[in-house]
């Protein structure tokens, strides 16, 4: 292991030819010397030869951090965090001179300037908030950009899950995206992605920044419903990823309302399920007939049903669900309701007038079957392990 007195001769060297300030001189040397701080090693160095001469590399940017370190306190004031990372954009001048000295003098494998300044704003930063300093997995990152004096804040993305009620009949699930950037954040929807709020996503959204702060809401969904469905029993199962959030620790009550959608069993959770899960629904379907009911009709639909269901694509694919369990009642002369245990994602529309599903509900009995509406009653995920 090198000496400090191995290297004085060079670091005299060098302050001959470019004077440097202490933290600059000290970190071309302390990785070589196995030391931690640039700044006692860099003042050793000089042996009480202090100058007021400006430094050569960084024009003394580290004799006074404290106005960037101010900038990152306030920056980060409005978020709730316990870890952070500090980048930096500076002067490509600086690092221009800092590679000159290095190349000059042949000195290699030390951090660069940049490294060195975010390492100790860093350690300003936790001795002043007590917050955790995490490369690897922080909360929150600060982009401080020393040319123009700016300081940007961006915060880890948080996942929730959760499943929601629809009590109410009229609205999709779906919002449309804000017209002018197509979801992706604009200054006209105030980088939301949406500008109304009148669906099922638009309502959980506008929940959830009301809470959480954030930008985007992404939402991942376990089957769909229309517009004019309810979805009852325990919800439908959703996730959420919610973007450069405010407050990463929310206390959610078991139920709550989110304007007109019950969201039940709603929780933070550490990443959203990869593969696309399996689930099945129980579906109740208002059918409406053209000639009178048969009763024999609809016990030869329930023997149908019990065979898997093939659905064909335009595209060519044909794809089959399984109904587990199918009942039926007689309600008039011309409507019945049909309820069906069956696989997610199941084209209920379609299964009822007959189009390009088989068996599908027209055929079976022999009529022009019409689809009045269809609720969900229970939405169950199934575990294949
Ligand atoms: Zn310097
Ligand atoms: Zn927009």
């Amino acid at each position: 292991m090198p000496n400090i007195k191995d290297v004085y001769p060079i670091a005299k060297n060098i302050l001959k030819k470019h004077y440097l300030c202490d933290c600059c001189l000290g970190r071309l040397f302390s990785k070589k010397l196995n030391l931690s701080s640039n700044r006692i090693l860099g003042k050793k160095l000089k042996q009480n030869n202090s100058h007021s001469k400006k430094c050569y590399i960084c024009k003394n940017m580290f004799d006074n951090l404290s106005p960037y370190l101010k900038l990152m306190l306030d920056s980060c004031s409005a978020y709730g965090f316990s870890s952070f990372v500090v980048g930096a954009k500076i002067k490509p001048s600086i690092i221009d001179r800092d590679d000159i000295i290095r190349s000059k003098f042949q000195l290699r494998g030390i951090d660069s300037v940049k490294t060195d300044l975010t390492r100790e704003l860093s350690k300003l930063f936790a001795r002043k908030t007590k917050k955790k300093f995490d490369y690897l997995d922080p909360d929150i990152t600060f982009t401080l950009d020393f040319k123009e004096g700016t300081c940007q804040v961006r915060s880890k993305q948080i996942f929730l899950q959760g499943r929601y009620c629809k009590n109410y009949r009229g609205f999709s699930q779906k919002q449309k995206s804000c017209e002018n950037c197509s979801g992706k954040g604009c200054r006209v929807c105030d980088y939301h992605g949406l500008t109304e709020f009148d669906s099922v996503e638009g309502q959980l959204s506008k929940f959830l920044f009301d809470k959480f702060g954030g930008t985007i809401a992404r939402f991942t969904w376990i089957g769909g419903e229309d517009k004019s469905s309810l979805v009852l029993g325990s919800g439908r199962p959703f996730f959420v990823k919610i973007q450069n959030p405010l407050k990463r620790k929310v206390r959610l009550p078991k139920t709550f309302k989110a304007n007109s959608i019950v969201v039940k069993n709603c929780k933070i959770i550490s990443t959203i399920p990869k593969k696309p899960l399996e689930f099945k629904s129980l579906i109740e379907i208002k059918i409406s007939t053209e000639k009178p009911i048969q009763s024999f009709a609809l016990q030869k639909l329930k023997q149908k049903l019990k065979n898997p269901i093939v659905i064909y694509e335009n595209s060519g694919r044909r794809s089959e669900k399984k109904i587990f369990n199918s009942k039926y009642k007689k309600t008039s002369k011309n409507k019945f309701t049909l309820t069906i245990d069956v696989e997610g994602g199941f084209p209920v529309k379609r299964f009822v007038i007959g189009d390009e599903v088989v068996p599908g509900v027209s055929q079976t009995i022999g009529d022009n079957c019409k689809c009045d509406e269809f609720d969900f009653l229970k939405i169950e995920m199934i575990t294949n392990n």
